[in-house]
């Protein structure tokens, strides 16, 4: 093949090629310039987006402006006015640095700076239409600077194309709004899209703010931590344990003000709770720290979440230290939250829940035959008082299950089946014996049952004689037109309440002893780590595990002879009860002939 000539990229690509390592989405364009706003001193920052963002960014700041000489520098690459000399790259004290910011967003977008410093009468613009910047030209303008960024990704079609709809995009710029917002209490913070308000932040003190990124039931069971040592300082808010989530969602790490990833640091929080949450979990945790620029590096990553630590083991040591001082100094009594239930209330719920379930089992396992005893056995407490009234819709009561394919699983012998350390059942089989995970078994089978109840038509549901409130997020709450429909289906009704919350009406008649608040809460934070871009049937079948795992036995329920058989009869009802809804298998089978083997008993 003939080679082509080595040519220079021109600027335009240049800045196109460099874009796409720091403006993946509107999210992102609202990062750099808000990053900009605040170096530039602003006191007030208005975001206004149209479209989530994909029509329009605008970012409105009464930092300290620009120069009209000095616009045609703001576009231009490689150009800030945040490094004076070279030695200043390694003790970065501001959000930006790079001076690539501007030029790349006005590389892949229609966007127009309109400022104005204190010292001049008039203020000035400029637009960078795709990488073509015009000249500085007279304009109104209040003290300040205004940023517009209109069709993102106009020209890099295959990006504009990845884009995901108003309310994904318009909920992924409020968390970075609100993120970017935390350790600048004294600045007042707006977000409003296609007009309508979305963030309101007045300018505060700290803690107001920092709460302003937890619901609201976290409020009371806040510590404030604040530790100084020598030049490191630590500051900020963690949560009592019982407020640990599954997922990082209310942890937030700074470092110098800026908002940061550092799965060490995160462990080390963690670590701090070890043997005060259940393994697994996420503490609440908002976490600033200060430590002199020089000893860290930020400059390891284009958009700048990742940095290198000069001595990372110290910062470590230093987060888990305060923390658990904290921790351990605290009266950690269990609070009764009132959105979670405590863990004896878990546990208590899905007793009657599971005893409600087996009642449904066909005809082969009554009451009488010790599924239901009739003297209270520690499996089945009596019903716990109920969270709030529920009054019955007028639904018709759900049919019995149809009849299944069974897959051929290893016939049982008559012997009894025993369940060890209160997880695993041993059950005797003709051809040998099998050991089966009560969890992930039992999980199979309300996974099955759901799946098929869904074929006939939406859940059964009840309607909550008070709507259950839940507190959301603005990211949250653009979550609700994707999931609605699903939701719908699954038996639980919600929709926007007021500002913030949201109000669960119905929920379904087979979750009915779990805490709808506590549920939703959980599913919105799913929600805006993995759900967000699933397909309405991928949705669901999340959806239906999810449900199929918090109503399902736990590993370390102790089970009554009657529950175990009763469980055992069921794994012939359900397809592919050999592994679990997340793939895991249910059974493990031993055959007579392998364990033979394994004793070397030959002669049999
Ligand atoms: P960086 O922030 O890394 O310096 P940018 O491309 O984001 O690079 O901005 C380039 C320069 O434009 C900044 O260094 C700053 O001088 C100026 N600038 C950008 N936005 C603002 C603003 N909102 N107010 C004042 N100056 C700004
Ligand atoms: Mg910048």
């Amino acid at each position: 093949m003939k080679s082509r000539p080595i040519q220079q990229l021109s600027p335009s690509l240049v800045n196109r090629i460099a874009a796409g390592e720091v403006i993946e989405r509107p999210a992102s364009v609202v990062k750099e310039l808000v990053e900009n706003a605040l170096d530039a001193g602003a006191l007030n920052i208005v975001v206004e987006i149209e479209d989530g963002g994909r029509e329009l960014i605008r970012v409105i700041d009464d930092g300290g402006g620009i120069p009209a000489a000095q616009l045609p520098l703001a576009f231009a690459e490689h150009a800030t006015s945040k490094l004076d000399c070279d030695e200043d790259l390694f003790r970065i004290s501001t959000m930006g640095f790079r001076g690539e910011a501007l030029a790349s967003i006005g590389s892949v977008s229609q966007a127009r700076i309109i400022s104005r410093t204190a010292e001049s009468d008039a203020g000035y613009e400029i637009l960078n239409r795709g990488g073509a910047i015009s000249i500085p030209q007279a304009s109104a303008a209040n003290i300040g600077t205004t940023v517009e960024v209109r069709n993102l990704f106009f020209n890099t079609p295959a990006r504009r194309k990845f884009l995901k709809g108003s309310s994904t995009e318009s909920g992924h710029i409020s968390e970075m709004l609100l993120r970017l917002a935390l350790p600048y209490p004294q600045v007042r913070f707006t977000l409003s899209n296609n007009g309508k308000s979305v963030i309101e932040l007045a300018s505060s003190c700290e803690e107001e703010r920092w709460l302003a990124a937890w619901p609201r039931e976290f409020h009371e069971h806040r510590m404030m931590i604040e530790s100084r040592e020598a030049e490191v300082s630590l500051r900020g808010l963690i949560g009592a344990p019982e407020l640990a989530r599954p997922t990082g969602r209310y942890q937030y790490l700074y470092l110098n003000g800026r908002h940061i990833k550092d799965r060490f640091i995160l462990h080390a929080a963690r670590e701090a709770y070890r043997g005060l949450t259940e393994p697994g979990r996420f503490p609440a945790a908002i976490l600033l720290l200060d430590l002199p620029p020089q000893d860290v590096d930020v400059n390891v990553h284009p958009t700048k979440v990742e940095v290198r630590f000069r001595d990372s083991a110290r910062i470590h040591n230093l987060v888990m230290a305060v923390l658990r001082r904290k921790l351990l100094g605290s009266d950690l009594t269990p609070h009764a939250i009132a959105f979670g239930s405590s863990e004896d209330g878990v546990r208590q719920d899905m007793r009657t829940r599971l005893a409600g379930f087996f009642k449904q089992l066909p005809g082969s396992f009554s009451q009488e035959d010790g599924v239901l005893p009739a003297a209270p056995q520690p499996f089945f407490l009596p019903p716990a008082p109920l969270q709030m009234a529920i009054v019955p819709a007028p639904t018709p009561v759900v049919a019995p299950m149809v009849d299944s394919q069974p897959e051929s699983l290893p016939p049982l012998r008559g012997s009894a089946a025993i369940q060890l350390h209160n997880s695993y059942l041993v059950v005797e089989t003709i051809e040998g014996m099998i050991i089966i995970d009560q969890h992930a078994l039992h999980e199979r089978i309300m996974y099955e049952d759901l799946r098929k109840r869904l074929l006939r038509g939406p859940l059964e549901s009840q309607r909550l004689l008070l709507p259950a409130i839940v507190t959301a997020s603005p990211r949250q709450l653009s979550l609700l037109g994707q999931i609605q429909p699903v939701l719908q289906r699954l038996g639980i009704e919600i929709g926007e309440f007021g500002p913030g919350t949201i109000a669960v009406q119905s929920f379904p008649s087979f979750l009915e002893r779990l805490d709808p608040v506590e549920f939703v809460r959980e599913l919105l934070e799913r929600g805006e780590q993995e759900l967000l871009d699933l397909h309405e049937e991928e949705l669901l079948h999340e959806l239906l595990d999810m449900m199929a795992c918090k109503a399902a036995v736990k590993a370390g329920d102790p089970l009554s002879q009657g529950e175990i058989e009763a469980l055992l009869a069921r794994r012939d009802l359900v397809d592919r009860a050999s592994n679990c809804p997340h793939g895991r298998p249910t059974t493990l089978r031993l055959t007579l002939k392998e364990l033979a083997k394994q004793f070397k008993r030959t002669g049999f």
